[in-house]
């Protein structure tokens, strides 16, 4: 393994969370501990990166408050890091409330086909009785260090998961994500990688960024999603259609199924040139499209990650 460097960026999140008392794991606050002090409190790491270690502040926030803002930062900073030929990956250490849509929007716009980003998280602040941070950076970086590594990944409790199907879960236990019937990639134990399954094609990952070429936040299109359920009505999406929205995603019963009364709204919205997306409510599976669909679907993508897929795919048709 070459002497090349990973690069830790800090975004926030319950790893860097602390709480008043001591041992408390739900009563306290994210994104309080910067990131090179969550580095200085893990030994092994620098040996686990089989190099060096570089860390820089990204943003320093509560996940569920993520935004198009510190996306672009974020994926800016990644664009740079990686395009350095002595970086060998990079690791972002993020909340776990919303790391499965900032890794499905890093994966779609950041060259991933050579270089891993592996993003991490903690369930309990660094200030608990058993704070899993310190283990989970520790498995991130043996993960960017690993041989092959590439594309997005996500590595928590052990488990190293893809973009496209990590998920979390569970909104208390620390073996909180889970990557539905495709499963983990692989696991890290004692600093070492075992593969389930390959690490991603690097034929399916983009080996151009298009983080250059995307618009500032601020004008971003506006995408919603609304959900399909018993006693649903078309209200909401009426209102969203007044209100200039640009793109709506469905959480769909089952698969891709629509409340009659909300599939009206939403056709007239679509008629109205209003983009919608498909996708199911269902924890795991996809919607299975039949010819006749009046709306598309969201090729496997659950609700938050279509919403970021629509927004990336109207900035490109805007051009
Ligand atoms: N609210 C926190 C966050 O997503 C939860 C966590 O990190 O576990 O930043």
């Amino acid at each position: 393994m070459s002497e090349q460097k990973i690069v830790v960026l800090g975004t926030g999140g319950t790893i860097a969370g602390t709480s008043a008392q001591a041992g408390d794991n739900i009563g306290y606050t994210a994104a309080q501990v910067g990131v090179g002090q969550l580095l200085a409190a893990v030994p092994g790491l620098q040996a686990a990166a089989r190099g060096a270690l570089w860390a820089e502040q990204v943003a320093q926030i509560d996940s569920k408050d993520m935004d198009a803002a510190v996306w672009l930062a974020l994926a800016q900073r990644c664009a740079q890091h990686l395009a350095q030929p002595d970086v060998r990956g990079v690791v972002v250490t993020h909340g776990t409330d919303t790391l499965e849509e900032t890794a499905w929007f890093l994966h779609e716009v950041l060259p991933s086909a050579a270089k891993p980003v592996v993003l991490t998280c903690a369930m309990r602040p660094a200030t608990a009785l058993a704070p899993d941070g310190p283990q989970n950076l520790l498995d991130a970086v043996a993960v960017a260090a690993a041989e092959g590594a590439r594309g997005v990944l996500a590595v928590a409790s052990g488990k190293i998961y893809g973009a496209r199907d990590v998920q979390k879960v569970h909104p208390y236990r620390v073996d909180a994500f889970h990557a539905g019937e495709a499963g983990p990639l692989g696991w890290v134990e004692e600093g070492r990688v075992r593969l389930a399954q390959d690490w991603p094609p690097a034929a399916d990952l983009p080996a151009q960024g298009a983080i250059e070429s995307i618009a500032p936040a601020a004008l971003w299109p506006r995408v919603e999603i609304v959900v399909s359920h018993a006693g649903a009505s078309g209200a909401l999406v009426n209102a969203l259609v007044r209100d200039g929205v640009d793109g709506l995603v469905v959480a769909c019963t089952g698969n891709g199924t629509v409340h009659r009364d909300l599939e009206a709204a939403l056709l007239q919205a679509q008629s109205r040139g209003v983009r919608v997306v498909r996708s199911t409510r269902c924890a795991e599976g996809r919607v299975l499209p039949k010819p006749g669909d009046a709306l598309p679907d969201s090729q496997g993508l659950s609700p938050v990650k279509a919403r970021i897929s629509l927004v990336l795919d109207l900035l490109r048709q805007r051009g």
